[in-house]
């Protein structure tokens, strides 16, 4: 089980992996993760660079958003973060990135139907899109959460999109595979069109991935299986 340090210091590594990846530009995203056993979340800075951030500078908040420790102000879309946490208790980390595919998508309000394996596994199905509101908002984090419904992904309209997994590790995952989801759907639109798989397959999938696959991939979790924690 991670300790609060080790939360926060995984959150800025995989702060910097997104900046890496190219699925954050500059300081628009947020990363945020549940402090085992306790009911406070971990949460980025607002406007601040990763790369740059150490340990004191992740803000501890409670559910209500309350500030516990830190000096910085937290993210400007922690209402989001935390309208998922207290709707999801499956959920132990969430992402918000600008990523540039599914951000195509958000911006065309266009729903990503399931069309490949790894991410309906993952995310649970298609991915829908969320009624418009103005960054920051509470109505943003009620509709996220709304269109999100049990899965573990929605896009923002003329935003970005928002994952979330059981710890950081599958919802960075998550968010590499919805930004390749949303390529394919769009390359794929480009030659003869994005053909969906049908609801049956896709609940066999996700069945798969929760039953069986997320136990191979135990090794996402420093060797532990994850699926007991989840
Ligand atoms: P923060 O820098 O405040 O986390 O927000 C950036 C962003 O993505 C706003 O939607
Ligand atoms: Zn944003």
């Amino acid at each position: 089980m991670d300790t609060e340090v080790q939360i926060k210091s995984k959150i800025i590594s995989c702060g910097c992996d997104l900046l890496n990846t190219g699925l954050v530009v500059g300081t628009w995203g947020n990363l945020s993760a549940r402090i085992p056993n306790t009911s406070f979340i971990a949460v980025t800075p607002s406007g601040r660079n990763y790369r740059t951030l150490s340990v004191d500078d992740i803000v501890i908040v409670d559910l209500d958003g309350n500030v516990m420790t830190g000096h910085l102000k937290p993210s400007s879309e922690l209402a989001v973060h935390l309208e998922v946490y207290r709707n999801r208790p499956d959920v132990g980390a969430v992402i918000h990135t600008h990523s540039v595919f599914a951000s195509a998508c958000a911006v065309a309000r266009h729903f990503i139907p399931p069309i490949v394996e790894d991410v309906v596994q993952a995310v649970g199905g298609g991915i829908e899109v969320a009624e418009y509101a103005m960054s920051g908002t509470k109505e943003l984090a009620q509709n996220a959460v709304l269109a999100l419904g049990t899965k573990n992904a929605v896009l923002l309209a003329n935003h970005g999109v928002v994952c979330c997994g059981c710890n950081l590790e599958e919802a960075m995952t998550i968010s590499g595979l919805v930004e390749k989801a949303a390529q394919i759907f769009i390359y794929a639109n480009q030659i003869t069109g994005a053909k969906t798989l049908s609801s049956n397959d896709v609940d066999l999938m996700r069945d798969f991935y929760l039953e069986d696959y997320r136990k191979r991939q135990g090794g996402m979790d420093n060797g532990k299986n994850f699926i007991k924690k989840c």
